[in-house]
């Protein structure tokens, strides 16, 4: 007899958050928890062609946008980023999902320009896996915990909103971590900045989901390269798929993948910040 396929159908209730996967393989870091897997290459030229992003702004102008989040792999790879960010800058507040390598001084002060530019804002969101600087950098790579840190710490010298979301990959007690990392932030006068503790994929079988909660699928969806997805986890497996364009994708997903499981224990959005 066939089994019955349990996992809860996701119904979008607005398309509040829309996610640009800016690229799937271009990143300038090799985190050793990244479930990317990246080609051998250092360069792939998959980089989504500012047009496309152009177009799926025109086909969602009906839609009540609180946010576009930049994401990849590492969006401000691409070669376009600057003018692809004042394109979404023009619509709605845009969020920088970003590593932070490429946050100094003067890049904070030219996205300070742009959001002087118009109405909208210009949110961050860098993530660690400890507060601990040698535990975090074995998790990620050489340098990620200082770099991070002190982009957080410009950021907020220019007064920008971010988030750090802290990927729980020891599967520490939250409030350890929440407490660890306001001190840090005391310690150096870094203000304006959410932390957000989510339980990080490990790879680890779906089994239960029925904890879901408020997840991202049920309030944006993904435009990357080859299509629309259900959410920025999902971009480029073909589970994840909802369309081929916003003139036509299902505000329906069923929810039966590793990382809807994932996204069911943190019971809560992992992505959007609106
Ligand atoms: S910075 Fe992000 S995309 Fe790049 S390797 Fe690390 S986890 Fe993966
Ligand atoms: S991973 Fe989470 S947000 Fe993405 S489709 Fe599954 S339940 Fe929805």
């Amino acid at each position: 007899m066939a089994s019955i396929c349990t996992a809860p159908v996701y119904k979008m209730e607005a398309l509040n958050n829309l996610f640009i996967e800016l690229t799937a393989k271009n990143c300038n870091q090799r985190c050793n928890c990244c479930f990317i897997k990246f080609p051998m290459s250092k360069m792939v030229k998959d980089f989504i062609p500012e047009e496309k992003i152009r177009e799926a702004l025109e086909d969602t102008k009906n839609e009540n946008l609180y946010c576009i989040y930049l994401t990849g792999a590492e969006p401000m790879t691409h070669p376009d980023f600057n003018s692809i960010l004042r394109t979404c800058l023009k619509r709605c507040n845009v969020s920088i999902c970003t590593n932070g390598s490429f946050l100094n001084e003067k890049k904070i002060r030219f996205l300070s320009k742009v959001e002087g530019e118009g109405n909208n804002q210009i949110f961050l969101q860098l993530s660690l896996t400890h507060f601990n600087e040698q535990e975090n950098d074995r998790a990620k790579y050489r340098g990620n915990f200082r770099q991070t840190i002190f982009a957080l710490k410009t950021l907020s010298r220019y007064n920008f909103n971010s988030v750090l979301t802290v990927q729980n990959f020891y599967s520490l007690d939250k409030a350890e971590i929440e407490n660890n990392f306001n001190r840090i932030f005391n310690e150096q006068q870094i203000s304006n900045t959410d932390i957000k503790v989510i339980n990080s994929y490990n790879g680890e079988e779906m089994n239960d989901i029925s904890v879901a909660g408020n997840t991202d699928c049920m309030h944006g969806r993904c435009l990357s390269n080859d299509g629309i997805y259900a959410c920025p986890f999902l971009a480029g497996d073909f589970r994840g798929r909802v369309g081929s364009s916003f003139k036509n994708f299902s505000d329906s997903f069923r929810a039966e993948t590793n990382f809807c499981s994932v996204c069911g224990k943190n019971s809560g959005k992992m992505f959007s910040i609106g």
